[in-house]
């Protein structure tokens, strides 16, 4: 009998998780099935390693567990249809909505782990074939505050240097950020730095693996950013450790920052902060003296009412130091989803077209609707939130995703539910079902990254290529491809594109910091850093080394604000949320393996040993969490991780959501909603 061929072939491309980026080899046989991944040994970031998500890739997409053919929505089932019947039904719905209530009516939801190329599509989908400015993605609930923030504050949204710079610093500052759960395998790069010498300040509320390992930990209470950063600018003005040549040379306003913090002493904030004026004060005084320092952040600054401010309370430390624009400085924001860099430089945002040219610009407006050949809608649109708001309120009334489980995802998930369900027309696009996709009216059979060609942009602004290894499963078809043929059905040729290539050239021409890069020179090495055009045709690994693109950097004052719903005698804890080393976002991928799901099978609620005590809880017993919006039951993790007074969980479990209980207050620059702080109860519940 002749044996199988056991011929198999390598494709490279690159994680679907986090913003890392890191480098993965998929590994196909000869009939097409995918039989392993492995990382690329000379990626330029990962260096020969991946995490354990990244491992677990191929679980992720399976055929098996794959929404394979387009579903339509018949009373309480779902049953199978063609593409041309989904599309044209589809279209006529969104023919008739916008006939009776406006193009704004209708909006679309994109995917920060979508390509470039399915992210341009979908903005100009909505803004030239919808006619509306109602666009947005899951950045508005993780960087949109880092987006607005340094765009004010610097001129440009993004981490300023590079990962590698890690090894190149003296001292590297981690806030609001857990990267050894979330970024991992730049988590184990900063244990690395740390090794050789490195110096480390962790400020967080919780214990995370760095803070354990940390020069000085700041255990700060949650939501105090402002006053601590503030109050470290207090000191460093005060010794005269500010870089005066470059405040001189490149920034602008600091006088009136100075006076803002003149009276901002590390003494006056220590009840509010929780943190020792001393502490304060070394803090303070280690990054004030270093030659080189780095600021990495999370969304422990992003996710408050207060998240702007924070961004540019961070970026006047990190500016009045001169800690930019050289290796081994800068404010670098660590992004979420191995794509939400490149979503936000695509457009998908209600405010600005691509490469973050404003809505409301007269010369972007007549850029894009010549560069489109067409009029297109000139007011900012709604966020997604906005949407969802909108829809309660029955002014929106159509709404398509892809790539998102806001269900899961979303603050207050009551409320997310209950507007999805009144939605008239919601359309989601998925790999496999999810709690979003449940209450769909159609849902379309998406490819995954391993099985189309395109771009992700990772967070230290790299853009790198990926090729398809397999065909997807079923009559799948990639986000632009179907975003094409349902423009076609409204009569609209605007996403006419033959391949992923044309997509990406055409973005480039109209986005100037992507100006420089094609397929083929990305493709020569392992991508290229944006902004990458006549001036750069390599790309660029450190931003602003002698200009900023608002010719000076600005000082802004900010002032503490209190989070929005303090704990009080019936909700005695604040909640904070968290993520785990093992999953990612809503669990829709990272749950399909079972190495990842033996894990962490379940939700948990991380409680201190003193609180525990004082509840009568005790480790892994059932416990019920309430917040004035929901209720949910879990189980307690009794740690010294969490201070007493906080509780964390994590959200990506829909059998116990945290997103039940937090809060929709929102940040009124961006739109953020407050998810790292709300008022909870705690109960023990009988053993189940
Ligand atoms: Fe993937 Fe992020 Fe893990 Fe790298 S660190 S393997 S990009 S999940």
């Amino acid at each position: 009998m002749a044996c199988a061929t056991t011929a198999t072939s390598i494709v490279k491309t690159v994680c679907p998780f986090c913003g890392v980026g890191c480098g993965i080899n998929l590994k196909v046989d000869a009939r097409g099935n995918l039989v392993g991944v492995e990382p690329q040994q000379s990626h330029p970031i990962s260096r020969g390693k991946l995490c354990e998500k990244g491992w677990s890739t191929a679980y992720a997409i399976r055929p098996d567990n794959r929404i394979t053919e387009p579903l339509k929505r018949i009373k309480d089932r779902f049953y199978p249809i063609s593409w041309d019947q989904a599309l044209s039904e589809i279209s006529e719905a969104i023919r008739d909505i916008q006939a009776e209530s406006g193009n704004d009516a209708m909006g679309v939801i994109s995917s920060a782990r979508a390509t470039n190329e399915d992210n341009y599509a979908a903005q100009k989908f909505a803004r030239a074939v919808l006619n509306t400015n109602n666009i947005d993605h899951c950045a508005r609930i993780c960087h949109s505050p880092t987006v607005a923030g340094l765009k004010q504050t610097l001129g440009s949204g993004a981490m300023t240097n590079s990962t590698k710079d890690i090894f190149e610093t003296e001292l590297i500052v981690v806030i609001g950020a857990d990267p050894t759960e979330n970024h991992s395998v730049l988590g184990g790069q900063i244990f690395d730095a740390r090794q050789r010498g490195v110096k480390l300040v962790v400020i967080d509320p919780r214990v995370t693996r760095l803070a354990k390992v940390a020069d000085i930990h700041l255990q700060l209470k949650p939501g105090s950013n402002i006053a601590l950063i503030n109050a470290m600018l207090h000191v460093i003005i005060e010794q005269k450790l500010c870089d005066t040549s470059f405040i001189h040379q490149r920034c602008e306003g600091f006088e009136g920052l100075a006076a803002s913090v003149e009276t901002i002493t590390p003494e006056s904030v220590e009840n509010s902060t929780g943190v020792s004026a001393r502490q304060i004060r070394a803090v303070a005084e280690l990054y004030g003296q270093a030659k080189t320092a780095m600021i990495l952040y999370g969304m422990g600054i992003t996710q408050f009412v207060s998240g702007t401010q924070n961004v540019i309370a961070l970026s006047n430390l990190a500016l009045v130091c001169g800690q930019i624009g050289r290796p081994g400085t800068g404010i670098n924001p660590l992004r979420g989803q191995n794509n939400v860099q490149g979503a936000c430089d695509m457009g998908c945002l209600p405010n600005v077209y691509p490469g973050y040219q404003a809505v409301t610009d007269a010369t972007a407006q007549r850029k894009f609707a010549q560069g489109w050949g067409q009029p297109i809608a000139l007011q900012p649109g709604l966020t997604s939130l906005g949407m969802t708001k909108a829809t309660l309120a029955g002014a929106f009334r159509g709404l398509i995703i892809f790539g998102e489980d806001p269900v899961v995802t979303d603050p207050d998930q009551n409320h997310v539910r209950a507007a999805m369900k009144k939605m008239e027309l919601l359309v989601v696009a998925e790999l496999t079902m999810t709690e979003t996709a449940r209450l769909a009216d159609y849902i379309l059979p998406a490819a995954s990254f391993a099985e189309k060609e395109g771009t992700f942009t990772n967070c230290e602004r790299r853009v790198q290529h990926i090729a398809p290894a397999l065909s997807p499963p079923g009559i799948a078809m990639g986000d632009w491809q179907w975003l094409k043929a349902l423009a076609e059905k409204l009569g609209s040729q605007a996403l006419s594109w033959s391949c992923s290539e044309a997509v990406f050239d055409e973005m480039a021409s109209l986005t100037p910091s992507y100006q420089g890069m094609s397929y083929s020179h990305l493709q020569q090495a392992h991508g290229l850093q944006w902004p990458c055009n006549q001036s750069a045709p390599e790309g660029t690994a450190i931003l602003h080394q002698t200009t900023f693109p608002i010719g000076k950097a600005r000082l802004i004052p900010v002032h503490q604000i209190a989070v929005d719903e303090p704990p009080d005698d019936q909700y005695p804890l604040i909640l904070t949320t968290n993520r785990l080393h093992f999953h990612y976002g809503c669990g829709s991928m990272t749950r399909k393996s079972p190495l990842l799901e033996r894990e962490t099978p379940a939700g948990l609620l991380f409680i201190n040993p003193q609180d525990a005590r004082n509840l009568l809880i005790h480790r892994y017993s059932p416990v019920g969490v309430r917040s004035r919006r929901g209720y949910i039951e879990t189980r307690a993790m009794i740690t010294d991780d969490v201070p007493p007074g906080l509780v964390a969980m994590p959200y990506h479990f829909r059998e116990a959501p945290s997103n039940q209980l937090t809060n929709t207050a929102q940040d009124p620059v961006t739109k953020m909603p407050e998810l790292k702080a709300c008022a909870v109860s705690v109960e023990p519940l009988p053993p189940g």
